[in-house]
């Protein structure tokens, strides 16, 4: 069923009541070419890449809960290209071009919002950075904008800048950057996947990995061995674990971080909003309630639920940014399990296993990367080797002492 604004017309006057599920309820099969581990936005983005650029089509995504149940459907919405670093800013980008028409190429609406991303500073070295930044993404085609305090104080006239203690100097403005419906962008690629073939497989564990001689052939399942000529892990928080049943150590480290809504307000905020005197980020939803998150948790854990100092640290932050955001009451709160990388970028490779493929290490940042990850990791799944956009996040970078540490924090995935 196509989605538009006449089928939307013919169901209504039809009572509503002959509209089919988005996709199917797919049964597993004995064995796939490709099987995904991972019904998030990176597996599901990597099914319907597979299907839509390389015509493989068969292929399972299989997913332990339900389609959004991890952190696609869990993340503060926000999309943005601002990287520093040659190896990210082109990939990043790419991901935002392919943001830019997902949802006519999905026929879906992924509530895609170009309202702009906002990083505040707060010192010279601070503006140093960003102006550095700023300069780095511009030479890389993407639009980068340095405001001053006037026009900041037209722009987001409700934060504190006469706060003494983090005055505010100035912004990285990348008006292109912006918000997405992050399940809506799980239940696109679902269908769209789906659609050409791909079976999206839901309430199936992975509970362990069939090597036969150094070679990937299947997964045990809570639903029965699948086997598979190719094997992608796309398992984000518990990437780990699930790599672990092949026999895999990855530099990686599972962290809570939570999220935050409030109860819905008028439109106030215009844009998402950084602070740059502590980890607050904001933006607004369209149905009005503040979104907002800072730190991760700061210890490792596979739970999706966090603790109250770090509530009380997210909300100071806030509150030093915007203390008008003091009167406004919270509604919910929940966490993901991020899957940290030792240098905060990602890794999209082959593994020391043939036929077994890594998607992951996408920290906190890995929303944004949705379709890039999708698309390059479908590409090194059909052809065996990386596709140029990924060509940094290598596995074996940790090792070689390659590493791709956008914040120069070194390897401390709390700092990250
Ligand atoms: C609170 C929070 C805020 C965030 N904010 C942003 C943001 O604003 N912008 C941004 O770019 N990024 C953000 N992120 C990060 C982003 O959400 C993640 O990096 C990204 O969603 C990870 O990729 P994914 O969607 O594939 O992960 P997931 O949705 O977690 O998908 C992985 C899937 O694997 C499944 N799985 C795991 N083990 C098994 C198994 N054994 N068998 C079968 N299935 C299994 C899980 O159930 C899960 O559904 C945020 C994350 C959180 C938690």
């Amino acid at each position: 069923m196509r989605y538009s604004i006449f089928s939307l017309l013919g169901h209504a006057l039809a009572g509503n009541r002959r509209w089919t599920p988005a996709w199917r309820d797919a049964a597993p099969k004995a064995g796939y070419d490709i099987v995904i581990v991972g019904g998030g936005g990176h597996g599901l983005a990597t099914a319907y890449y597979l299907a839509r650029m390389h015509g493989i089509t068969n292929v399972a995504v299989i997913e332990k809960g339900w389609i959004g149940s991890g952190n696609v459907g869990r993340n503060t919405t926000i999309i943005r290209s601002n990287y520093l670093l040659p190896g990210n800013v082109p990939f990043y980008e790419w991901s935002l071009k392919l943001w830019e028409g997902l949802e006519q190429e999905l026929n879906y609406n992924a509530m895609v919002s170009q309202r702009g991303t906002l990083n505040l500073f707060h010192s010279d070295s601070q503006r140093d950075a960003f102006v550095r930044r700023g300069n780095s993404m511009r030479l890389h085609g993407v639009d980068a904008e340095l405001l001053d305090v006037p026009a900041l104080r037209r722009l987001v006239p409700f934060v504190d800048f006469d706060n003494a203690r983090f005055p505010i100097r100035g912004g990285l403005l990348q008006r292109r950057g912006g918000t997405v419906r992050h399940d809506a962008v799980a239940w696109g690629y679902a269908r769209a996947a789906d659609r050409l073939g791909v079976d999206v497989i839901q309430n199936c564990e992975v509970t362990g990995i069939r090597v036969e001689r150094g070679r990937a052939v299947g997964v045990e399942t809570s639903r029965g061995y699948i086997a598979a000529g190719k094997l992608g892990l796309a398992c984000a928080g518990n990437s780990s674990r699930v790599a672990s049943m092949a026999g895999l150590r990855l530099p990686i480290e599972s962290h809570v971080l939570q999220a935050f809504v409030s109860e819905a307000l008028k439109p106030v905020i215009p844009c998402v909003i950084t602070f740059g005197a502590g980890h607050f980020y904001v933006s607004q939803s369209d149905k009005g309630g503040l979104v907002f998150g800072g730190d991760i948790d700061g210890y490792n854990s596979y739970a999706q639920r966090g603790n109250l100092p770090t509530v009380e640290d997210v909300c100071e932050g806030g509150m030093a940014l915007m203390p008008s955001l003091g009167r406004v009451r919270l509604l919910r709160s929940w966490g993901g399990v991020m899957d940290m990388s030792m240098d905060g970028s990602p890794i999209i490779d082959r593994t020391p296993v043939d036929q077994l493929y890594l998607n992951a290490g996408w920290c906190y940042g890995g929303f944004k990367a949705t379709p890039a990850s999708g698309w390059c990791f479908a590409h090194l799944l059909a052809k065996d080797g990386p596709h140029p956009l990924a060509a940094a996040y290598r596995l074996d970078r940790f090792a070689a002492g390659r590493v791709v540490d956008e914040k120069g924090q070194g390897p401390h995935p709390n700092r990250h």
